[in-house]
């Protein structure tokens, strides 16, 4: 079993150490992930520039190797996955991240896009999140990875690939938390943009936090999440409002 690790708060992040722990002794690991915090920052692949990759000298303890690349967290996938590995890992891990991605979130995710990429490469996949920031519990987190990692390699991954969002209470107990499979929710619009004035005297405009949950009703990441579960959403990429094609197929195909 060999997994790639990568994350969207760069590689230096307790998150990333924690989900590297989390794992030890279940697989061969290898870890790449982005040089610099790329939250937010969804799918995104550079193409303007060439991307280059840099390894962290191990610190004479024998861990699992660990480059960094300066790009996205889509970018150390996808380079992981065409050309760098060598070969095709059979899970790909992303988080732990500092705070949550549930509803709309995973829309803009760093996290879920390096699993996304995975999956998107025929990878299962699974994108983990605390729910608040501050790395607070994170090994009580890391607990939770492990089992849950070790159940899904325990089952066997040869069925379909699949991606999978999870996220996890800050809670010293959460390793013993109900674990629920949900949907997303939605949030609220996010808060209005944040307007300062630069030293030049120009406008500067800060993008401000996201909205609060709007439809959190049971079944959703909010509600599990909010009452003290584990909330694990299989997603999937596929965007097209099936539900509406017949109306729109009757609005606006030519005729026949
Ligand atoms: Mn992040």
């Amino acid at each position: 079993m060999r997994i790639l690790i990568a994350n969207d708060d760069g590689y230096l992040a307790p998150g990333l150490a924690a989900l590297v722990a989390a794992v030890q002794g279940l697989a061969e690991v290898e870890i790449i992930a982005p040089e610099q915090n790329a939250s937010g920052t969804s799918n995104a692949l550079t193409l303007n520039r060439p991307l280059q990759v840099f390894e962290v000298p191990s610190s004479g303890s024998p861990g699992p190797r660990m480059r960094f690349v300066n790009g996205t967290p889509s970018d150390c996938v996808h380079v992981a996955l065409t050309g760098l590995l060598g070969y095709r890992p059979d899970l790909v891990l992303s988080g732990i991240n500092q705070g949550a991605n549930m509803g709309d979130d995973t829309l803009y995710s760093g996290t879920v896009a390096a699993a996304m990429e995975g999956y998107l490469f025929g990878v299962p996949a699974i994108a983990f999140s605390q729910t608040h920031k501050g790395w607070t519990e994170l090994d009580a987190a890391g607990r939770v990875v492990r089992s849950l990692v070790q159940q899904v390699l325990d089952q066997g991954l040869t069925g379909h690939p699949f991606l999978l969002n999870v996220n996890i209470p800050n809670r010293p107990d959460a390793d013993s938390l109900p674990r629920r499979i949900t949907r997303l929710g939605r949030r609220h619009a996010s808060e209005p943009v944040i307007c300062q004035t630069n030293p030049r005297g120009e406008p500067i405009y800060w993008i401000g936090p996201a909205g609060d949950a709007r439809e959190a009703g049971e079944g959703t990441d909010f509600h599990a999440t909010a009452n003290g579960c584990v909330s694990i959403t299989p997603l999937q990429v596929d965007l097209t409002d099936h539900a509406r094609l017949p109306d729109w197929r009757s609005r606006l195909e030519s005729p026949a």
